[in-house]
């Protein structure tokens, strides 16, 4: 029911804060080489954020649309920098698409994540290529619709994708940033992965296990 939805939600926030504590040193690292090296902590915070709210939706009873709109905005209001106004608006966006009380399978979760990439887009300004965690959301949400429409299951499509948005994001080294804090230091980012591309797919891959659960 749609009950269960809202409860998966909160387990995939709170796998996605193990695996981001995890690799907060790393991230604030590779930030470290353009940016201003606060993305590992911007993540750990943001996602901490969520979390609580996540649980004290889901302990009032509230359907995964009201839960991730709190949880959005929470982190939004703690991380402190771009990337989390940015997953706070896009977590937000992807949550009324599920609604309270839908049937979510495969084809929704689709349809959230294209809200999400739209709004992300949109209040951020950029695009494919920029050197943002868009070269790794784009291809994610692009495979899981593929593979959704080549009759792949659900989870199976969702794990293709985030391998290809892994390579995604691997790749962004080749790419010099066109906007946000890293871009003064364009050349010396160079060689080093996008920092926001990379938690984006650490994110991606919490969801097959939490679900799975
Ligand atoms: P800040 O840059 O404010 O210190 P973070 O370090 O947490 O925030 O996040 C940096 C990441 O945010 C970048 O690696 C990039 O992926 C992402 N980012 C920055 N600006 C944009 C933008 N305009 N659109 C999409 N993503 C962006
Ligand atoms: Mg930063
Ligand atoms: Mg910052």
């Amino acid at each position: 029911g749609s009950r269960d939805v809202a409860v998966v939600a909160t387990r995939v926030l709170d796998r996605m804060r193990e695996a981001l504590v995890e690799a907060e040193g790393d991230l604030g690292r590779l930030d470290s080489v353009a940016g201003d090296g606060d993305h590992g902590r911007g993540m750990v915070k943001g996602v901490t954020a969520a979390c609580a709210a996540a649980h004290s939706a889901v302990d009032r009873g509230a359907g995964v649309s009201t839960l991730l709109a709190l949880a959005g905005r929470a982190w939004a209001a703690q991380a402190g920098g771009t990337s989390g106004v940015l997953w706070g608006a896009a977590l937000e966006a992807g949550g009324s698409v599920l609604g309270d009380d839908r049937t979510v399978d495969g084809r929704v979760l689709a349809q959230a994540v294209r809200a999400g990439v739209d709004r992300l887009r949109e209040l951020g300004g950029a695009d494919v290529g920029d050197k943002t965690m868009l070269d790794a959301l784009v291809p994610l949400a692009d495979a899981f619709e593929d593979g959704l429409a080549g009759q792949r299951r659900a989870l199976d499509a969702w794990r293709d994708a985030c391998t290809r948005a892994d390579e995604a994001a691997r790749a962004t080294a080749g790419l010099r940033p066109q906007v946000g804090r890293a871009r003064p230091l364009a050349e010396r980012s160079v060689g080093t992965p996008d920092p926001g591309a990379v938690s984006l797919v650490l994110c991606a891959r919490t969801l097959t296990h939490a679900v799975a659960d």
